[in-house]
């Protein structure tokens, strides 16, 4: 029975001629498109580690937070200026002012910053700060907001919604393509399954990784942060996505002695677990220049959607 609108992986390379491994033969079976942000390589020799806080709130706590993450060893800042938030009573975010705190954090300390852009509208204002606009995973599915950062040929964090199935989220990346910028890197941040919520934030998909590596070229990463929600689970969600071939991390982190944050201060991590983390990546580089990496060889048909 073929029903309207359903799709499986075999649909691939023509949901995406752009982006599939299938309709791009020069990429090979595991050639990888590196992402260039101000000289971090995602997709590169090395993963890339990201590391910031949920929400610019403030001068200080960001620009402390920025030194503390270049010190840790990471590669990049992360911040939120525009929040996506439950409650609309809820802190929203600081707005033109966080941006402008971004751009003093990477004068102060040479990271590339990556920063949430949620509305089509306020695209060239953040593309004017930001070296990567991210694209939540609420608005993976808005289409319009895809175009217009994609007309900005800026690097794009493309967030894989947390209810959308492969297909779907490569689908979006598409949209992005379409523009004439390739320029996009994947990030796995959990998906809604039945435990969701009981011990966990999400349900870490670790399994996406090797499939989306079979399926396109782009690089891919993984949020451990608001995959888990809990502190305590990011150092070894960090680990197992590495092993599964993650290109990177996206990582909150928060200094408790500055007070609690305004959003998602369970899950962010200190300075010290960021620089065990950066080892681990960079140890585990070491080691695969030994062992070279082979992607994991997956059944040769798809379930169905
Ligand atoms: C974030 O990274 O700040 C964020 C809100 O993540 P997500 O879109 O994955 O919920
Ligand atoms: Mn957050």
């Amino acid at each position: 029975m073929r029903i309207a609108g359903q799709v499986s992986l075999d649909d691939i390379p023509n949901i995406c001629p752009l982006l599939s491994r299938a309709a791009n033969p020069q990429y090979g079976e595991e050639g990888t498109r590196v992402v260039d942000v101000a000289g971090v390589r995602f997709g590169g020799e090395r993963a890339v580690v990201i590391g910031g806080p949920c929400a610019v709130e403030s001068h200080a706590q960001t620009v402390g937070l920025a030194q503390a993450v270049k010190r840790a060893g990471a590669d990049m800042l992360r911040g939120g200026a525009y929040k996506p938030r439950t409650s609309p009573h809820d802190f929203q975010g600081s707005g033109l002012e966080g941006l402008c705190i971004l751009s003093i954090a990477r004068e102060e300390t040479g990271l590339p910053i990556v920063t949430e852009v949620m509305d089509p509208r306020m695209v060239p204002e953040v593309a004017r700060v930001a070296d990567m606009l991210q694209v939540g995973s609420r608005n993976m599915h808005n289409y319009s907001l895809l175009a217009e950062v994609g007309r900005t040929g800026k690097p794009i964090l493309l967030k894989r919604g947390m209810s959308a199935s492969l297909c779907e989220w490569l689908g979006a990346a598409e949209y992005i393509a379409k523009q004439g910028n390739l320029n996009i890197v994947l990030c796995e941040r959990g998906i809604r399954g039945f435990p969701s919520g009981e011990y966990s934030r999400y349900v870490l998909d670790l399994n996406v990784i090797p499939a989306a590596k079979m399926l396109t070229f782009l690089p891919i990463v993984v949020d451990p942060s608001h995959a888990t929600g809990v502190s305590a689970m990011v150092e070894p969600a960090s680990r197992a996505a590495l092993e599964m071939g993650s290109h990177g991390l996206l990582i909150e982190v928060a200094d408790l002695s500055c007070g609690e944050p305004k959003c998602d201060g369970l899950q962010a991590i200190d300075a010290a677990t960021l620089a065990r983390i950066v080892e681990f990546a960079g140890a585990r580089r070491r080691e695969s220049e030994v062992r070279s990496q082979k992607p994991v060889a997956v059944a040769a048909s798809w379930p169905a959607n």
